[in-house]
């Protein structure tokens, strides 16, 4: 088919197209390897010659036919599944980055992401510089130095919902030529593909709203094969010199730039951290992938309800979500997100940290939970939570004050929803 298919056909049908009489649904290859008849025909396979299956770590049918359906869904050009959307994080910024290295990274991300680079990529060598994401573009730019690889930010922030601009980055790692990387787990490419603004690899944690059940852990790496890395040699001496671990294989050279990075991660990475995402686990992923369309619309519908029941709530001291029209992001909203952004809303009630214990307590539909972005509404207190490990000045850095609550809207009924906020903030 040469038209360009929608998002909702390609939920359905990309990635995975059986042959005559094999099964409908992607089969489950619940196998660590895989049978061949000869050493050399495994042989060529280790020399990445031929294509093809041996252990589960480096690949599985399964697992690829998942990440070929979220490669089409981003529009990018390869793709794998990691274990964890922390997996996805790290193995796509050490791809790149190594002791000696830097990144620039938006303030505002999740918890794990910010600890991962504030100290244990810290602890590996690699040094980020944190910069509001609103910043200006002098103040971005100020933020480089000559060992910087990579720059990093979220679609919409998790959980402080501050929406990037994706252009203003993306001009700001290009001059600098290096790539931009954007969490894009929150919005899903239902509601933003980052590649038609500039980024070049995205990575998510499906554990969110891809997989959208609570189901399964798991985080995925996709490649928009924009980034030229043959034109910065000796940035990316992993992708652009023969790899010695690797039978001096030059990612760039076999792999062309469509390849490149994504094979590099999988030889390299997968081969020696593991971390792979388990065929059942991309079973349940797909089975979300199927209806996220669907879901997402209701997510931010319940999202937007919410949030203006919230804002005309007299308890409430203020919500952020960038679909309410006086948001500091709306703009950036509606250039980005045209179609709806998520289903997460924050909020802080008057009477703040003590406030915000009360009204968790007394929530009856939403529970209480670390996670978010699943068919059922939850909540957290990230302060007490996921950002425990930071001061309150980082915690206003990353935009995260001691009060806010974060509300996942799930896939009730809104009305239901708010009667709940309703009683349990009427206790506070
Ligand atoms: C949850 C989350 C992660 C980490 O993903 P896990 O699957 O929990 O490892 C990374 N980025 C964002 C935006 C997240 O919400």
């Amino acid at each position: 088919m040469d038209k360009k298919l929608h998002l909702e056909t390609l939920c359905i049908q990309a990635g995975y197209s059986p042959k005559n009489g094999e099964p409908r649904q992607i089969p489950i290859y619940q196998s660590t390897t895989f049978k061949y008849a000869t050493s050399e025909d495994m042989g060529k396979l280790f020399d990445l010659e031929a294509e093809g299956y041996f252990y589960s770590r480096l690949a599985n049918p399964t697992c690829d036919a998942v990440a070929a359906r979220i490669a089409a869904l981003e529009g990018g050009t390869a793709a794998m599944l990691t274990g964890s959307g922390q997996a996805a994080t790290f193995f796509t910024l050490f791809n790149i980055a190594s002791c000696g290295d830097h990144i620039v990274s938006s303030s505002a991300i999740y918890g794990g992401s910010y600890n991962l680079l504030a100290v244990t990529m810290k602890r590996m060598g690699i040094e980020t510089t944190f910069v509001d994401p609103d910043c200006t573009e002098e103040e971005l730019n100020a933020a480089f130095k000559p060992n910087t690889k990579a720059v990093f930010g979220e679609t919409i922030a998790n959980p402080a919902l501050t929406v990037l601009d994706i252009e203003k980055f993306a001009k700001a790692a290009h001059a600098h030529g290096v790539p931009l990387v954007v969490d894009n787990t929150f919005a899903t490419p239902i509601n933003c593909r980052p590649f038609e603004w500039g980024a070049d690899i995205v990575t998510h944690s499906t554990t969110k709203y891809m997989d959208g059940h609570g189901s399964a852990v798991g985080g995925c790496i996709v490649d928009s094969g924009k980034f030229d890395w043959t034109k910065y040699p000796d940035k990316f001496p992993g992708l652009c010199t023969p790899d010695d671990s690797y039978h001096g294989v030059t990612y760039t050279e076999r792999f062309g730039l469509g390849g490149a990075f994504i094979t590099k991660c999988t030889a390299q990475l997968m081969r020696d951290l593991g971390s792979v995402q388990s065929p059942q686990s991309a079973y349940y992923l797909n089975l979300g992938l199927e209806s996220l369309p669907l879901r997402m619309r209701q997510h931010c519908a319940n999202g937007q309800a919410i949030a203006e029941y919230l804002q005309s709530n007299e308890k409430v001291a203020w919500v952020k979500y960038c679909g309410l029209p006086g948001d500091k992001h709306h703009a950036l909203a509606q250039k980005y997100l045209p179609n709806g952004s998520c289903g997460v809303v924050s909020f802080g009630l008057k009477g703040g940290r003590k406030a915000a214990e009360t009204f968790m307590k007394h929530l009856e539909l939403g529970s209480i939970e670390t996670h978010v972005a699943d068919s059922r509404t939850c909540c957290l207190h990230p302060a007490s939570a996921t950002h425990r490990q930071m001061t309150d000045a980082e915690l206003d850095a990353a935009g995260v004050g001691a009060d806010l609550i974060r509300l996942s809207c799930g896939l009730e009924n809104a009305e239901d929803l708010i009667a709940d906020l309703e009683q349990a903030i009427a206790k506070v």
